[in-house]
């Protein structure tokens, strides 16, 4: 996720109240103000997107915008306009204090209550440093998600596979981590299906195969999940979308979690136990899939 907000970072609204093009003015983030009424603020009821930047350049741009559009529509939200928000991101981008790597916010809320208009913009952050997390590996908890492997499809009404911006119970899992002494959570469906982390998509490798989760298991559709399964397919490997459980994480080569900011990080503790690591093919991955 992102590093905490900086006094150079920067916000560019989209949509209503701003020029023909629908982007507004950049604005120092400290200064750029929400209304108290905005629905994303008194509800979350809004969708968002994180996107990595590397040297300038987006980290699955397309994706990131074809989901938000995805998420939208999942919650009945008005469409963005995805075209106004790349333009804002690569405009808000262009005007930050440069960073080898920057986190770009898009947020698309359902706007004032009774106003009938979304609201959007857009944030540039400093990237975290995530150099450790991708080469030493990160320690990570299982932990019961609450619900079965099928919910996406017996209650479609819970949203799940969408990106909305009521993210209160992901950071309470991270909190959860913390407190069992690990860096990240692997959640687990009530039926003993891996399902996906917090903030991240799960890899799992034994011998030449690499599986993900099922993106139908109630979980997001990762972006950093498709790019790797492109560079690991160009590598010569066998992929798959797949029912997991929590067993074969144990028996696993190596298992990854993949999000936008922090890519690819191995994981080297599993509730307590050593994985394999293999920093030098994790090194591979980055670079051929990211150019890191
Ligand atoms: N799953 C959840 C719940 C997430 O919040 C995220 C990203 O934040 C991901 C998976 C990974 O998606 P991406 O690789 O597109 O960042």
């Amino acid at each position: 996720m992102s590093g905490g907000v900086s006094g150079e970072d920067l916000v560019v609204f989209v949509g209503t109240g701003t020029g023909a093009d629908g982007v507004g003015p950049v604005l120092p983030m400290r200064e750029a103000a929400v209304n108290v009424a905005d629905l994303a603020v008194t509800r979350g009821d809004g969708v968002f997107e994180s996107i990595g930047v590397i040297d300038g350049r987006f980290i699955e741009l397309p994706r990131h915008l074809a989901r938000l559009k995805h998420s939208a529509a999942m919650l009945d939200l008005p469409e963005p306009d995805v075209d106004a928000f790349a333009r804002a991101a690569r405009l808000a981008v262009g005007a930050h204090a440069p960073q080898r790597e920057l986190l770009v916010k898009l947020l698309h809320s359902r706007g004032i209550e009774g106003s009938d208009r979304a609201s959007g913009w857009v944030q540039v952050l400093f990237g975290t440093d995530h150099s450790e997390a991708r080469s030493t590996g990160i320690r990570v908890v299982t932990l019961d998600r609450g619900y079965r492997h099928d919910i996406a499809q017996t209650s479609p009404w819970l949203l799940q596979g969408a990106k909305t911006l009521s993210y209160a119970l992901n950071k309470a899992a991270l909190r959860e981590a913390a407190r069992r002494d690990a860096d990240d959570v692997i959640f687990v469906s009530t039926d003993d299906v891996v399902l996906e982390g917090p903030t991240s998509n799960v890899l799992v490798r034994h011998g030449d195969l690499f599986r993900t989760p099922r993106p139908d298991l109630g979980i997001l559709a990762g972006t950093t999940q498709a790019a790797v399964f492109e560079t690991l397919g160009a590598l010569g490997f066998e992929t798959s979308e797949a029912v997991m459980a929590p067993a074969e994480l144990a028996t696993a080569d190596g298992v990854w979690l993949l999000s936008s900011g922090r890519l690819i990080a191995p994981v080297r503790e599993l509730d307590g136990r050593s994985l394999p690591v293999d920093a030098a093919f994790t090194r591979t991955l980055l670079e051929r899939t990211f150019g890191l």
